[in-house]
């Protein structure tokens, strides 16, 4: 199926809100510009919306005039960037020093309001679409805080989707799964003590950075002895501090680190897992174990048949050999769980790669690819139409 004349007549006007963002990056739940950026876009087009969700979040939404179901569907995008700084050199690189749009939440937040700028201009459907979009993703809950602040109490929604860009994908496939698709994100902080001394005589000290070491290898065997082969988790140790000279062992050594999980049997059983290892093995040295384990988002899981149906939509869009429909879960995280929690839906990945923009997410010489807009604009008018005809 061919792109929308009209969308693509919108093509370089959104890639104009692109590059605008994409200057603009900002952090947290504290993206003033780019809310009011959106805002502005919103109050121009005459959509209505309503903000104040998590801070810096909005909720805009346009009625079909079709007729008068109550039917409703929430398109989400996220609009946070990331703390670190771009190593791009383009002219719209980013203008605010240590953020940047490595992860394309400037492109998702474009695909949305080309959405919504189109939807509000044809409403010819029969129902309302909720256009959502939420700050704070990468790692502030956003999406949790939106909930909190009355996101399904004040709006009724039915179903809820979002798109992600993927480098590792071709531009112009998509992939979503009827189950799994990104997994559950714990963090992990130990403190490993033991007894100060000096080093020439460690018979009189109790060494914390073999206790610890122990600890980072025996945390590995976690996966591969006591987790069903079968299902998927991680653990990675990534932060060890600890010793201040060559000749003194030192009273303690903070290890940290991050778990990642699908089920939550398996998050259960590795945070009691850690907890045992860490204390069993620091006792068998004399020394003692501090754990702190704290539980982040949950996996984010999409419902069969609204999965199924969002897999329809792009499939008819692209064909279907383009369409991958069990695609293997990342172990990355995303706070469209919360949402998915609530309410069926589905989360899906757009292809963005090809011989240009084939920089991962989260790297410095990341950017979204803007040949993208006009496809990520008709699968969201798409999958509205026929949501609501279904
Ligand atoms: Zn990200
Ligand atoms: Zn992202």
């Amino acid at each position: 199926m061919p792109i929308l004349n009209s969308i693509n007549q919108m093509q370089d006007e959104m890639k104009t809100w692109r590059q605008e963002l994409h200057r603009i990056p900002e952090i947290g739940l504290e993206e003033y510009k780019t809310s009011s950026y959106i805002k502005e876009k919103l109050k121009k087009w005459g959509i209505e919306y309503k903000d104040g969700y998590s801070n810096t979040g909005i909720v805009a939404w346009v009625r079909g005039t079709k007729g008068n179901s109550d039917k409703s569907i929430g398109l989400r995008a996220d609009f946070d960037a990331l703390p670190m700084t771009e190593r791009n050199n383009f002219k719209h690189k980013s203008t605010n020093k240590g953020m940047m749009h490595a992860c394309g939440h400037d492109g998702h937040t474009s695909m949305l309001l080309g959405a919504a700028k189109y939807l509000s201009e044809n409403p010819d459907f029969d129902g309302t679409v909720h256009f959502i979009f939420q700050p704070g993703e990468e790692g502030f809950g956003g999406g949790e805080k939106m909930i909190q602040d009355g996101l399904f109490q004040d709006f009724k929604i039915d179903e809820v989707y979002a798109l992600h860009n993927w480098p590792g994908l071709k531009l112009g496939q998509f992939g979503v799964s009827t189950g799994p698709m990104m997994a559950a994100v714990d963090e992990f902080d130990i403190v490993v003590k033991g007894k100060g001394g000096h080093a020439a005589m460690p018979d009189l000290a109790v060494d914390p950075v073999i206790i610890a070491s122990q600890i980072i290898n025996s945390l590995q065997t976690i996966i591969s002895r006591i987790i069903n082969p079968v299902d998927k988790a991680l653990i990675s140790v990534t932060k060890i501090h600890g010793g201040s000279a060559y000749n003194v062992i030192d009273d303690e050594v903070k290890l940290g680190g991050t778990v990642r999980t699908f089920k939550n049997e398996t998050r259960d059983l590795i945070e009691k897992k850690i907890n045992d290892t860490a204390k069993g093995i620091a006792i068998a040295n004399g020394g003692e174990a501090e754990i702190q384990y704290y539980r982040k988002y949950p996996a984010t899981i999409n419902s069969k048949n609204e999965s199924i149906f969002a897999g329809n939509v792009a499939k008819e869009l692209v064909g279907e050999k383009n369409v991958i429909t069990e695609v293997e879960p990342s172990m990355g995280g995303e706070d469209f769980s919360y949402l998915l929690n609530e309410k069926p839906g589905s989360y899906l990945y757009i292809g963005q790669n090809d011989n240009y923009h084939n920089a991962h997410l989260h790297t410095t010489q990341y950017d979204f690819n803007d040949n993208l807009l006009p496809l990520g604009v008709n699968y969201w008018i798409e999958l509205v139409k026929k949501f609501f005809q279904k």
